[in-house]
């Protein structure tokens, strides 16, 4: 009996076109009814967000749990409906977060260059380039001390280095050009390069991982604070990791972490835990998937498709969480699995499961789940939901917010 998950009710795909008829077409197009029951969905949630967020903690800049969220999700319905009011939306919320900044971390999710970068973007949007630029000469003051390997920075998600390279590439991403140039976003992988190497040789595990990454003294796994998140980072072109670095450091690292599997398929959150409990993006398999992908893209080896694979099913058999609908350790967060299968794939099969976990989300509080400390954030909350939600609309186009590339 899974403790942490609800029994998942759904029957599975079967490969009968039958099964997927009331979802989607057979070129994964979503139907008009059940895209109409989205989009229902949706607005209903904004509404009751909308609410909501009047108790929300007015001092919380981030996009994990504050206002930087919310305004990402204002601007990713921009992106995907081009309502101009979604945009006005996105401004008054990056705007209170902006007047609440940190002063003391430098991360897209935790920090505060997620509020100054969603902030560029808007602006630059709204035709206001000198506010853009403001914001951006901000977030790229901090680069300097991101890059001193000696700062004492972390280098994973939520806290570290890469949550500030994010947003840079974030920037870049959403205008659609190089107004970053890469050489900031190179410099920060050539630091964590460096760090891990660093930090392998002080462990236990320089024989078998030339990269090792630390958080709070533990050897964080998953994507939010461990390895798999930097890695899934390191891999991607153009960051500036070479061949040689990408065979003789961070491959023998990923297979290290891959070799941490659980019979089960799923990953422990530290390494030594040999706990199986956890199906979160932020711990275990569901942020795992990004990275295996990444492995088998850049790497060509098939184990790391049939363990991105095994993430599938960990998550269909244990994803429902009792934790909730949200991104960070939630249903939607969970349901992304899913979509990076299915963008990679084209199975239909992942398409068919990330809409029974967005059916799941369609009775969003009738399950009896915990509620979350911040009920209508975009990592814990209702935000998330949604955000994911508009993604299912568009699911070649979906990508995990504030993580995914
Ligand atoms: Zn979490």
């Amino acid at each position: 009996m899974e403790p942490r998950a609800l029994k998942n009710p759904y029957s599975d795909y079967d490969g009968i076109p039958g099964c997927t008829a009331a979802y989607f077409d057979t070129h994964g197009r979503l139907t008009h009814e059940f895209a109409g029951r989205v989009r229902c969905k949706i607005a209903e949630l904004l509404e009751q967000m909308h609410h909501g967020l009047r108790s929300a903690d007015p001092r919380d800049c981030t996009a994990y749990t504050g206002w930087a969220g919310i305004s990402l999700l204002y601007l990713h319905l921009y992106n995907v409906f081009g309502d101009s009011s979604y945009l006005a939306k996105a401004l008054e919320f990056v705007s209170k977060s902006l007047n609440c900044l940190t002063r003391r971390w430098i991360t897209f999710l935790c920090g505060d260059t997620g509020p100054l970068a969603i902030a560029a973007v808007i602006f630059h949007k709204m035709q206001k380039q000198r506010e853009s630029e403001e914001c951006l000469n901000q977030l790229l003051q901090l680069h300097e001390s991101v890059v001193k390997l000696d700062s004492r920075v972390p280098d994973e998600m939520l806290y570290g280095r890469m949550g500030y390279l994010y947003s840079l590439v974030f920037v870049n991403e959403q205008l659609q050009q190089e107004r970053i140039p890469r050489q900031y976003i190179q410099q920060v992988c050539k630091t964590v390069l460096a760090s891990g190497a660093n930090l392998s040789m002080k462990s236990q595990f320089q024989e078998k991982s030339p990269l090792m990454y630390e958080w709070y003294q533990e050897y964080y796994v998953g994507a939010a604070h461990g390895l798999a998140g930097i890695y899934y980072f390191l891999m991607q072109p153009d960051f500036g990791v070479s061949q040689d670095q990408l065979l003789g450091l961070v491959k023998p690292s990923v297979d290290f972490l891959c070799n941490l599997k659980f019979p089960s398929g799923n990953y422990p959150p530290c390494i030594g835990d040999t706990r199986d409990l956890l199906v979160h993006w932020c711990h275990g398999a569901p942020g795992l998937i990004y990275m295996l992908i990444q492995a088998y893209k850049v790497f060509g080896v098939d184990q790391y498709m049939i363990d991105a694979v095994q993430c599938g099913e960990i998550i269909w058999n244990r994803g429902l969480l009792k934790k909730g609908y949200g991104l960070c350790h939630g249903v939607a967060g969970n349901a992304y699995g899913f979509l990076a299968l299915f963008k990679f794939t084209q199975d239909a099969k992942y398409l068919y499961r990330a809409c029974k976990f967005a059916e799941w989300c369609l009775d969003y509080g009738k399950h009896g789940c915990r509620t979350p400390d911040t009920p209508f954030s975009l990592f814990e909350g209702m935000a998330g939901t949604i955000y994911f939600l508009v993604d299912l609309l568009q699911p070649m186009r979906s990508k995990f917010p504030a993580f995914e590339l």
